[in-house]
């Protein structure tokens, strides 16, 4: 692969990530300033992560009952969301692809290209400017994305 059209589609995946993180503090401030009870909704969420760790540090953490607890309010969160005319997914992580999560890259320890940048990839050599066949090489970087959730909201969605 093309080291060139590598640089520029890295450059087009941050300019996206950028855009995405974007969309979402958009997002977290829409609700914060329209929707009052689910911005409670989300604080009490956090409380439950924050003190449950509290307790672990103290010796005495219920974990066992976290993950429940989290469905629970996650689930409250998106029902409070849908019955606000708004997607159930509308404060999860923005991405275009959910594979990588706009990294470009999947896999934790070794890198692999997503199907996405293949195919952005495909289409950028076909438009652009003759061969040549440079190996990928910068597949060792790896990113906190990688460590996120596998689950994303689409950047544009209409509330339906
Ligand atoms: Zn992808």
């Amino acid at each position: 692969m093309r080291e060139d059209l590598l640089n520029e589609l890295d450059a087009e995946y941050a300019a996206q990530r950028n855009r995405n993180e974007q969309e979402e503090a958009d997002r977290r401030e829409r609700i914060r300033r329209e929707f009052p009870e689910i911005s409670r909704m989300m604080a009490e969420r956090e409380n439950l992560i924050f003190g449950t760790i509290h307790r672990m540090l103290d010796g005495n953490a219920d974990t066992d009952r976290l993950e429940e607890r989290m469905k629970a309010a996650n689930d409250e969160i998106a029902a409070a969301l849908k019955a606000n005319g708004l997607p159930e997914d509308y404060l999860e992580p923005v991405c275009r692809c959910a594979i990588c999560r706009d990294t470009g890259y999947t896999g934790e320890l070794i890198k692999e290209p997503c199907e996405c940048l293949l195919k952005a990839y495909q289409e950028k050599s076909a438009s652009g400017s003759a061969s040549g066949k440079t190996r990928m090489k910068r597949l060792k970087n790896s990113t906190p994305e990688s460590f996120r959730r596998h689950r994303c909201s689409r950047g544009s969605h209409s509330a339906s």
